[in-house]
């Protein structure tokens, strides 16, 4: 496998520091506000990557922070006349509940700032005795000039740098590019003890104090978006690399910004396009679909219009889906009812009217020919520096194929149960499982409801038969009667 690094800047093979194990690291998010749109992506890329890498059969620990401890939580508490802590634990929930309904799953670890206190001061405590960093009044400083690699990563030089650097209002630092580790505390701010006096972390120290913990020095990839590469991660190397003296990070890995397109998208919602109102409106596997619809490392566009085309898309996926689970015949979603009066008992699928068992041998094997072409595609594609665009065109090939074979009859049950076993795998390397999902999980009380049904309808009482397809319906599902008894479809 082959990875973009910002570092080298150019794409290398993927060698874990440890045989059989992949550990990363992603910056996460500062819980002052509900999770804009762009802090979706990372955590997108991330959890398809963990995916992936588990795929290639790797163990992977993915640890993702939470910054709880910032000066825009300080100010939101003031404002609103709640304590910082009230304010970081409200909106930390409110991150994992819209993240938890992207279907992804969760990073390994999801460190906050505040507990992780004596492991940050620890860290500075090495800076100082390393003479990285200096104490300023109750502040400690970062001595950007005590590193001489600082720069590396955004390719800057630190002479150029020092134009665009200000010092603030309240700030002792030396030089304009120093960077707080420690911020001794006003009045009224949430302070921890520490040998400096009372007072809390700065933000970049946080990031190296929980990725080198968790992961330890040389891990192998960090990531976040690219707004990040300055300061935060050139910050974050000075440090891990000023205190360890030795590599932080084997891959920097950073993906692009969101392009909002605001008249379309944000001008009703005012400036700011939050995850949980996209969830609201649109199913997540279309969601993801768009933020891999693009290379990770690409700026995106983002509209309406964009996520409504993923939104079809995904439909027309869990069609295919749906089609391959009914010619398999296998499906927990197609049920076939032995109550039926002179019905006789066949698999779901086997309607009478599908050329079953007549599919020569010669197409079988070139439709089985084609999905392995795709698959290794799939495979080359996501190898590529997780090209899922070009995975995700395989996909949505391989789906084509089998609407086609489909069409025109020439899929036996065994070949739709492996092609659509495939696609399964697939689907999951992407997280878009509820793709294939479809109705598998049809849960009890609606299948319970659908036999009754059946069997009202055998009896004849068919004013109790559609007061039950209406209530299925309600819950989310249609029996659709075919030859031989019936099938339940997840409608939404
Ligand atoms: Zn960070």
């Amino acid at each position: 496998m082959r990875l973009y690094d910002s570092m080298s800047q150019e794409k290398r093979e993927f060698v874990p520091r440890d045989p059989d194990h992949v550990t990363m690291y992603f910056c996460g998010p500062t819980v002052y506000n509900l999770v804009h749109i762009g802090n979706a992506r990372p955590f997108v890329v991330s959890m398809v990557a963990k995916r992936y890498f588990e795929s290639l059969g790797y163990r992977v620990t993915l640890v993702e922070n939470i910054t709880d401890i910032d000066d825009r939580i300080i100010l939101k508490a003031i404002d609103q006349g709640r304590t910082a802590a009230e304010v970081a634990a409200e909106f930390a929930q409110a991150y994992r509940e819209d993240t938890d309904r992207l279907g992804l799953g969760r990073p390994d670890v999801e460190p906050l700032a505040t507990e992780h206190i004596s492991d940050i001061i620890g860290l500075i405590t090495e800076l100082l005795e390393r003479g990285h960093a200096y104490q300023a009044g109750s502040d400690v400083y970062f001595d950007v000039d005590s590193f001489e690699e600082y720069g590396k990563l955004s390719k800057q030089q630190v002479t150029e740098m020092r134009h665009g650097a200000r010092v603030a209002m309240g700030e002792d630092k030396h030089a304009p590019l120093d960077f707080a580790l420690w911020k001794g505390a006003k009045p009224g701010e949430p302070a921890w003890d520490s040998p400096w006096g009372p007072g809390r972390p700065g933000w970049h120290i946080e990031c190296s104090a929980m990725s080198l913990k968790y992961l330890g020095q040389g891990f192998d990839i960090h990531g976040g978006g690219r707004d990040l590469i300055f300061p935060h991660h050139e910050n974050e190397i000075a440090q891990a690399e000023g205190a360890r003296e030795s590599q932080f990070v084997r891959f920097w890995m950073h993906n692009g910004m969101l392009n909002l397109s605001q008249e379309k998208m944000s001008k009703s919602l005012g400036n700011i396009l939050t995850l949980r109102e996209v969830l609201d409106q649109h199913r997540p596997e279309a969601l993801i679909t768009v933020f891999l619809g693009s290379h990770y490392r690409s700026p995106m566009e983002f509209s309406e219009e964009v996520l409504r085309e993923a939104e079809q898309q995904v439909d027309r996926l869990r069609n295919v889906f749906l089609e391959l689970a009914d010619r398999a015949g296998s499906a927990a979603s197609a049920r076939v009812s032995a109550f039926q009066p002179g019905a006789e008992v066949r698999p779901a699928g086997a309607d009478g009217t599908t050329p079953e068992g007549v599919t020569a041998a010669g197409s079988t094997a070139s439709i089985l020919q084609k999905v392995a072409t795709r698959q290794e595609a799939f495979a080359d594609a996501m190898a590529d520096d997780l090209n899922t665009a070009a995975a995700l065109a395989e996909l949505f090939g391989i789906a084509r194929e089998a609407n086609a074979a489909l069409a025109a009859g020439e899929l036996d049950a065994d070949t739709a149960a492996q092609m659509r076993a495939e696609m399964v795998k697939m689907v999951h390397v992407l997280g878009l499982d509820a793709v294939a999902g479809g109705n598998d999980h049809v849960p009890d009380e609606v299948a319970a409801m659908a036999e009754e049904r059946q069997q009202c309808r055998a009896r004849r009482d068919f004013a109790r038969a559609d007061e039950l397809r209406t209530t299925i319906a309600q819950c989310g599902y249609e029996v659709r009667d075919v030859p031989g008894g019936y099938k339940i479809v997840r409608t939404r």
